[in-house]
């Protein structure tokens, strides 16, 4: 399941050979992979709009057309593509934006999870997201703060959206190595100084994944080794790079997680002295 650095890997590869381009036509394979609007309105007014920039949010792909913005998540299994000469849709395309006489934007999802939104303004559907760990305001402060308002375990509330925008299973266990922070230490047991290492954490992880352009894991990425390079994940069993321990896998809300066992100990609570 992609990840905010494979995102971004996507919206690096996509940029040069889309931002520019029109859209001609729309053959949409698949309607229930449009959230809005109706598949007639999406191909009426998707037509003639030229793509004059794609960006990230989350794990949103947002491409800003002329009157509209046309994002895509790809949950499971989504891909987008642009392809050149003559072409025959493949079995799991589910959208085929005709681009010019010999080019087209193909958005292929094997699991049918992917969706696309067609809208004039994107904010309502970002409303809900929590801060991008890349950006200025995400600070050891601000983590702190946030983790001491919420009394949950740390790995079920950095895979929240609302708390935190853009990271999944992978570089949330590997974060949590790299910070050497129990998954599932309570959030409000955290000190300033965890806060901040966790803050660190964070976006080194997703700068290095940035940087080997995503890991492929379960997926067709841009060439990405990260997989290549992983603290913890998928290696249960295997020793810690750290101290040489073995890494445990334990289930936590259904998503197999990966820590050392004697690197990340569990935060001890502590409770104000009155
Ligand atoms: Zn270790």
């Amino acid at each position: 399941m992609p990840e905010l650095p494979e995102v971004e890997t996507i919206v690096h590869s996509l940029f040069p050979a889309l931002v520019g381009k029109t859209i001609l036509s729309a053959d949409l394979l698949w309607p229930r992979t449009l959230a809005v609007p109706s598949p007639a309105s999406f191909k009426k007014n998707i037509r003639g709009q030229q793509i004059s920039s794609i960006t990230r949010r989350a794990k949103f792909l947002d491409l800003e057309l002329s009157s509209s913005h046309l994002l895509f998540h790809l949950r499971m299994s989504g891909d987008l593509l642009v392809v050149l000469g003559g072409y025959q849709p493949a079995v799991h395309d589910r959208l085929i934006l005709q681009l010019s006489e010999d080019s087209r934007l193909i958005f292929s999802d094997p699991r049918k999870f992917g969706r696309v939104w067609l809208v004039k303004d994107p904010a309502g559907i970002f409303q809900d997201l929590g801060p991008e760990p890349l950006s200025e305001n995400f600070t050891g402060s601000w983590l702190f703060n946030a983790l001491h308002a919420r009394h949950r375990q740390l790995k079920p509330l950095l895979l929240d959206q609302a708390f935190l925008a853009g990271l999944g299973n992978i570089y949330t266990d590997e974060a949590l190595h790299l910070a050497k922070l129990h998954p599932l230490s309570r959030s409000d047991s955290i000190n300033r100084k965890q806060a901040e290492r966790l803050c660190q954490s964070i976006r080194e992880v997703l700068e290095e994944g940035i940087r080997r352009n995503g890991a492929s894991i379960d997926w067709v990425y841009r060439g990405g080794d990260f997989q290549n390079h992983f603290r913890v994940y998928g290696r249960e069993g295997q020793p810690c790079p750290v101290c040489g321990t073995k890494i445990e896998r334990i289930t936590i809300g259904q998503r197999g997680t990966h820590f050392c066992p004697h690197c990340q100990l569990r935060a001890k609570m502590r409770y104000p002295v009155k």
